[in-house]
């Protein structure tokens, strides 16, 4: 079974981000990475179809989420390696008085078993998710992942990454949630961030922000298009580790490993820290602040003044 307890999804979707070609590389990674460009045209032959059962209250959802462009999720598709994306993928909107809805923990918008996706219209998204349809993504990306896979064994952390990734482009959010992970915890192996994903819900929200950032990291050395390669050759037979690094050139255990070694604080995410975004946020704190203590030196003002009034009028 294949199941995501997302603390659920978020912003606009889309593509992939483009690669970045990294100096360190050399000559093989330049090889690997035109190979992989290639690879990127295999586009769906089709547009996947969605199946999505509601009760009568959920009518209006499933109306709206049914007027979505199917071809929205032809780039899902692609990622995967799903050149035929097969039959309609089940989506069911479960109320919150459902069987479904009580036997999850009230945070997690949506899951996935097998092909069937479930989702709860009536829990606001939080982070990893901002809107129903990001969650529907993130759900409709673990449903391909299991087809092209053929319901083969994929770790958690790499499913959960390339969900996000099909999910939306990495934003504002994911780069804080993320500088927060690493500032207040320590590196994190593969094998605890897979068990990271079964507690409770800050544990996930540690695990989604450190998963969607490694395999963004595969993908910005070694192409989107080796998430559908890694894929499809586990959907061959291929055990994970194995498909892994046939085609990222390096184990799953070196990936994390570099992953870490990129996480320098003070190189990676100072460019960040002094972004204008968070320039300005300093600015208005600092103007906030600065108003907030000029009305407490009024208020003292006018206090005293009151006082000097009331000495006065004792004199009179
Ligand atoms: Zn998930």
């Amino acid at each position: 079974m294949q199941r995501c307890n997302n603390p659920v999804v978020q912003k606009r979707a889309g593509t992939i981000r483009p690669h970045r070609i990294q100096s360190e590389g050399g000559m093989y990674r330049v090889v690997l990475l035109a190979w992989f460009f290639v690879q990127t045209d295999a586009r769906p032959s089709q547009s996947l179809e969605l199946r999505i059962e509601a009760p009568p209250e959920l009518a209006a959802v499933r109306k709206r989420l049914e007027s979505i462009d199917p071809q929205r999720f032809d780039d899902i598709a692609q990622l995967v390696g799903l050149t035929d994306v097969g039959p309609a993928i089940r989506v069911v909107l479960a109320p919150e008085s459902s069987d479904l809805a009580r036997g999850v923990s009230a945070w997690i918008a949506g899951f996935t078993v097998g092909e069937s996706v479930v989702l709860f219209p009536a829990r606001s998204p939080t982070y990893p998710n901002n809107s129903l349809e990001d969650v529907m993504r993130h759900e409709v990306a673990h449903a391909l992942i299991w087809r092209v896979s053929g319901g083969r064994p994929i770790p958690r952390w790499f499913n959960e990454g390339v969900a996000m990734a099909a999910e939306r482009n990495r934003g504002f959010d994911d780069r804080t949630q993320l500088f927060y992970q690493l500032v207040t915890g320590s590196p994190t192996s593969l094998d605890q961030l897979d068990r990271l994903f079964e507690g409770g819900q800050s544990d996930q929200v540690r695990a989604y922000a450190l998963a969607g950032a490694l395999v963004r990291d595969v993908f910005d050395l070694h192409g989107p298009a080796g998430c559908a390669q890694i894929l499809t050759r586990v959907g061959r037979g291929a055990p994970f580790d194995a498909a892994f690094a046939d085609v990222a050139g390096i184990t799953p255990a070196a990936a994390e490993s570099e992953f870490w070694q990129r996480q320098r604080i003070w190189t990676n995410w100072l460019p960040i820290i002094t972004s204008a975004t968070i320039l300005w946020m300093a600015v208005t704190l600092l103007a906030i602040l600065a108003i907030y203590r000029r009305r407490r030196r009024n208020l003292e003002i006018e206090k005293q003044w009151g006082k000097d009034e009331n000495g006065g009028d004792d004199d009179l």
